[in-house]
C-alpha cells in the first residue's frame, strides 16, 4: 500500500492533535544489527543468567513483522514525561524512578490506538500497536525513525524533550517515507558514566545490565552483594544516568495531566514489606509496576530498608527472613546484616542450620564471614 508522504503528513498531524509528542517513521524490515547487539551481550554475560532473553524472544523482539504479517512500515511515537519533581531523600521510603510513577506508557498507547483508527479509516490500512518495551526493540526503532540518537547511556534523546519520553510503535502495512536517524551528539560528554554508582556503563554505549539498578529492580533475581550496597532507598527503577544529562537540563515540566496509574514519587517501605498480594494488585493497578510479581518490588523494599540502616524495620525483616520464597529470604538476611546489632551473628548462624537453598545458604556464608563489617 503506497501513500508515503503525504499520508505521513495527516498522520502526523493527527498524531499532534491527540496529544502524543513525536513521531517518526521508519521500514519494517529486521533489526539485524539489534539481534547482533542482543546476541553478542547475553554471550559476553552483560545480562543477567536468569533473565536473558531466548534466542527466539531475540528474534521475536527484532522481528517487527512477526508482530504484523506483511508490515511495511513503523510509526515510533514518544510521550515526555518530565513533572519537576524532587528526588525524595527520607530513607524511610522507597523512591520510584520518574519515567515509572504513572503509565504514561498507556496513555500513548491509547492514543495510538486512536491513530490507528484514523488510519485504518483514511487508508484501508492494518495496524498493530504496542507501548511497553517488551514486545519489540523499542530503542533502535526510535533510533532508525529519528525520534532521537543513543546516548552513551543507552537510552534515546529527542532534539527538544530530552531522554524524558516514553515511547511507542505502530506497525502497519502501509509504506509511509522514512525519516533520517539523528547524528549522535554527546560529544566528549562522560557525565552520565561517571555517575552510575554501580559503573553500569562500561564503555560508552556498552551497559552491563548485571550491574544497572534500573534493569535489575524490575526483574526476579538475586542482586549482587556489592550491587545491593549501592542500591540506595531505590524501590523501583533508577534515572541517575538521566539526572545528570545536560540534554535534561532546563526543559520545562509537561503541561499534561497524569491520567493512568500515579504512583507517587516514593512509597513508604514498610507498606511494602507487609503488603499482600491483593493490596499489591490494588496498589498498582493501571502502574506497569503491577505487571511485576510482588516478591521482585518486595525484594526492592528490603534492599532499601537494609541500607537506611533504620532500626524500625528489623521486625518486619526478621519475618520475611522465614518467607516461604527464597529470593526474599536471601536478601532479607542480608538487610538484617546491614542494619547490624548484638543478635545479627546469631540469627545468621540459625538461618544457615535451616537453609535449603544452596544460593541462600552461600549468602548466609558471605554474612557471616562480613558481619563484623556491617557491626
Ligand atoms: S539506570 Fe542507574 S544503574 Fe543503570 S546505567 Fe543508569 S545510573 Fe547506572
Ligand atoms: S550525560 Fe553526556 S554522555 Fe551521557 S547521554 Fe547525556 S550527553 Fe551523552
Amino acid at each position: 500500500m503506497n501513500h508515503t508522504a503525504s499520508a505521513k503528513h495527516m498522520i502526523r498531524e493527527y498524531a499532534w492533535d491527540l496529544g502524543i509528542d513525536g513521531v517518526g517513521s521508519c521500514d519494517a524490515e529486521p533489526l539485524m544489527e539489534t539481534r547482533g547487539a542482543f546476541e553478542s551481550a547475553v554471550r559476553q554475560g552483560l545480562i543477567p543468567q536468569e533473565s536473558a532473553p531466548h534466542p527466539e524472544t531475540i528474534v521475536r523482539l527484532t522481528t517487527p513483522r512477526s508482530h504484523l504479517r506483511g508490515a511495511r512500515s513503523i510509526l515510533s511515537a514518544f510521550q515526555y514525561y518530565h513533572r519537576d519533581e524532587a528526588r525524595p531523600a527520607d530513607p524511610s521510603r522507597g523512591v520510584i524512578a520518574a519515567y515509572t510513577r504513572a503509565n504514561h506508557y498507556l496513555d500513548l498507547k491509547l492514543k495510538l490506538k486512536m491513530l490507528a483508527g484514523f488510519m485504518e479509516k483514511e487508508f484501508g490500512c492494518r495496524t498493530r500497536v504496542f507501548s511497553c518495551y517488551v514486545t519489540l526493540a523499542e530503542k533502535p526503532i526510535a533510533g532508525k525513525a529519528g525520534i532521537g540518537f543513543y546516548g552513551k547511556h543507552g537510552v534515546i534523546i529527542t532534539p527538544a524533550h530530552g531522554s524524558l519520553v516514553v515511547l511507542g510503535e505502530l506497525l502497519t502495512d502501509l509504506d509511509l517515507e522514512p525519516d533520517q536517524p539523528r547524528e549522535p551528539s554527546c560529544g566528549t560528554c562522560t557525565l552520565c558514566m561517571d555517575a552510575c554508582p554501580t559503573g553500569a556503563i562500561t564503555s560508552p554505549y556498552m551497559l552491563d545490565r548485571n550491574r544497572c539498578l534500573q534493569y535489575l529492580s524490575e526483574r526476579r533475581g538475586t542482586i549482587p552483594l556489592n550491587v545491593r550496597d549501592l542500591w540506595a532507598n531505590r524501590l523501583y527503577g533508577c534515572s541517575t544516568c538521566q539526572d545528570v544529562c545536560p540534554h535534561n537540563t532546563g526543559l520545562s515540566p509537561t503541561p499534561r495531566e497524569v491520567i493512568f496509574g500515579w504512583v507517587g514519587d516514593s512509597i513508604a517501605i514498610r507498606e511494602i514489606l507487609d503488603m499482600d498480594e491483593v493490596d499489591f494488585r490494588t496498589r498498582f493497578r493501571n502502574n506497569q509496576i503491577g505487571i511485576r510479581d510482588l516478591g521482585t518490588i518486595r525484594r526492592n523494599a528490603v534492599i532499601a530498608a537494609g541500607n537506611s540502616r533504620m532500626d524500625s524495620f528489623m521486625p518486619a525483616l526478621k519475618e520475611l527472613t522465614g518467607d516461604p520464597d527464597p529470593m526474599i529470604r536471601q536478601h532479607s538476611l542480608w538487610a538484617v546484616a546491614k542494619i547490624g546489632g548484638p543478635a545479627v551473628r546469631g540469627l545468621l548462624e540459625k538461618a544457615l542450620g535451616a537453609e535449603p537453598d544452596p544460593l541462600v545458604q552461600r549468602d548466609i556464608k558471605s554474612l557471616l564471614d562480613g558481619v563484623a563489617r556491617f557491626a
